[in-house]
């Protein structure tokens, strides 16, 4: 999945900021279950088959959104055929497909969240707390044709959104307006993940997959407080409502650490609660002003949408000066309540679903607009990214443009903290950022509007960092020129850039009836006489309740350790006080070699 190039920066030629994005659902599925499992992503065909031809895999599971609809039967006719005792599971926003189980072959359709079901499904308990594999945002990360040295964890801290747009897919899936569901029990638990993903891949920019991070207050500033409270001056990439936004102050965002927010501002007069009296353009600016990339989101085809007040539907959106912009279509996507409605006033072109199965649906209307001709709308799309490109540059630059606003306002912060977070900036500027600029400026040299809004930058740049950075840049300048050209040839010619196919194998070094057994083994030897049972370790007490003390809880520890030749994490043992948090210790142990 390449959401940057293929939804907002894929008509910038060379500046289109690329990156791949594994599929974090699938990973954390293989992260918390019991039985060994692999996950291919990205597979070819070729390998998809291979791999199931040479293990005789009992449950097979295709993860995928709607517009993949067509690929995921092909997929379920290949297992049918090469392995047909598996039985086949399919989830994630795919599942919204009207009549679903007639188009495509598969034994069980995973409609809302998947972790607690899949655990539910092969009979282990679904209430353990939810292990983070530490896991990359995205891979292969490049932009002007060059490598970009950067590392993202990626952590999923909730899913679903309790606003419930009416067009929103992410909330419909999981439970609509009220709802969503947490993956971690609070903020406390979220800043140990992010400490141990900093331990272990020494990143300090995180982006916390959530749908609308900052609308639970008190996990934002427990974090932000656990931040200061150990002095961590991590960056944060989020994604937010505009209502959420605004209930905090610039201080307060800045001091969390976000660096980069992506806020649907949809369009004038829209009329979802989230926008209710916000100035969105006011809102990005301001944001950006205190060195917080913006990606906003604008939606074409509300109702009163029409060819002829297109262009200032289009301007209103590009006016946001966002440094990244995506168009989207509002369209009735299955699941959502516009889609109801919409089948409810007999206004949807496929109201049996079956349209849903042409790949690249996401660039139609899947209902008759009521001023929209039919088959004019992707046009409207391209002429939005189009114009956006024309009056604000290249996106990429935007942004260098706002983390040197950033980095002028907060580089000398008296908040040691935030000043930290903003001097790593100053190294990127040294190595890429100013020859970044310096090879844009080269290559608008024609352009009236981008070439003087380039130098600017790179004046700015040079004011700001002086030596050694502005005598290296043109050095550092010309490569990315160079490779930028190379990189134009390459869009030009239509040379395709596939994600790499990875496969990863976990094979847990017990399962969870093992982790049971072996812990009532463990308390019967410590103390025979309380006659526990593994269906009494089963229902989860707390390890008191069952009449162990603190000293026998680390015989039964250290039992454990023993039996399984492992050690437990300090920090971990200091927190299992329940048999459920032990089982968790005890089925993340991995078999190695
Ligand atoms: S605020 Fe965003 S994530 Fe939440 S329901 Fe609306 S569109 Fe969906």
């Amino acid at each position: 999945m390449e959401a940057f190039h293929s939804q907002m920066t894929g008509h910038q030629g060379p500046f289109s900021l690329r990156m791949f994005h594994p599929s974090f659902s699938l990973m954390l599925l293989q992260a918390n279950i019991s039985c060994p499992c692999t996950v291919l992503d990205f597979p070819s065909l070729e390998q998809f088959i291979g791999e199931i031809t040479a293990t005789p895999y009992d449950i097979i599971g295709i993860t995928a959104v709607l517009i993949n609809a067509a690929k995921v039967r092909t997929l379920c006719r290949l297992i049918r055929k090469h392995r047909p005792e598996a039985t086949i599971l399919v989830g994630g926003h795919i599942t919204a497909l009207p009549r679903i189980e007639t188009r495509i072959d598969a034994d069980h359709f995973v409609t809302g969240e998947g972790l607690r079901w899949l655990q539910h499904f092969l009979g282990e308990p679904d209430r353990l707390p939810i292990r983070h594999p530490p896991m990359d945002f995205a891979t292969d990360i490049r932009t002007m044709g060059m490598p970009v040295n950067m590392r993202i964890a990626n952590i999923v801290t909730s899913v679903g959104c309790p606003v419930g747009c009416p067009f929103c897919t992410i909330s419909a899936k999981f439970g609509g307006r009220g709802k969503r569901i947490d993956f971690f029990n609070s903020a406390d638990e979220l800043f140990e993940t992010m400490l141990d993903h900093e331990k272990k891949s020494g990143v300090s920019l995180f982006h916390l997959m959530d749908d609308n991070f900052l609308l639970d207050r008190k996990v934002a500033l427990r974090l932000l407080e656990l931040m200061e409270l150990h002095d961590k001056s991590w960056s944060l990439a989020v994604w937010s409502s505009a209502g959420a936004i605004k209930t905090y102050s610039a201080d307060q965002l800045v001091r969390l650490g976000i660096s980069v927010i992506w806020i649907g501002i949809e369009g004038k007069d829209a009329e979802y609660s989230k926008l209710q009296n916000i100035d969105t353009v006011g809102m990005v600016r301001e944001l950006r002003s205190h060195g917080i990339i913006v990606i906003a989101s604008a939606m074409l085809g509300m109702d009163h949408h029409s060819p002829d007040n297109m262009d200032q539907v289009i301007d209103y959106a590009v006016s946001h000066q966002a440094d990244f912009l995506q168009f989207t279509l509002l369209n009735p996507l299955p699941g959502t309540e516009f889609y109801e409605d919409m089948k409810a006033g007999g206004m949807l072109l496929s109201p049996d679903g079956e349209g849903y199965m042409i790949p690249h649906r996401r660039l139609q209307f899947g209902h008759r607009h009521p001023n929209i001709p039919r088959n004019t709308e992707s046009g409207y799309l391209t002429a939005g990214f189009l114009r956006d490109l024309q009056v604000n540059g290249p996106s990429v630059i935007r942004a260098v443009d706002t983390l040197l606003k950033g980095w002028k306002r907060y580089g000398h912060a008296p908040d040691r903290r935030v000043c930290r977070r903003h001097e790593r900036l100053s190294e990127a500027f040294g190595s890429f950022l100013a020859g970044a600029v310096w090879a844009a400026r080269e290559w608008y040299r024609s352009d009236p509007v981008q070439y003087p809004r380039t130098d600017t930058l790179y004046q700015d740049i040079c004011r700001e960092f002086g030596q050694p950075v502005c005598t290296n840049s043109p050095a550092t300048g010309a490569r990315i020129l160079s490779c930028m050209k190379e990189e134009d040839e390459s869009l030009r010619r239509g040379d395709r850039h596939d994600p790499p196919a990875t496969r990863k194998e976990r094979i847990p070094l017990i399962s969870y009836t093992q982790a049971i057994q072996m812990f009532h083994d463990a308390v019967t030897e410590i103390r025979p006489e309380l006659g526990i049972t593994p269906e009494d370790l089963s229902a989860n007490p707390r390890l008191d309740e069952i009449g162990l003390d603190s000293a026998d809880r680390m015989s039964v520890l250290g039992s454990l350790e023993q039996r399984l030749g492992i050690c437990f994490d300090m920090k971990q043992v200091a927190i299992a006080m329940d048999v459920d948090a032990v089982v968790s210790m005890l089925l993340s142990q991995e078999k190695t070699g």
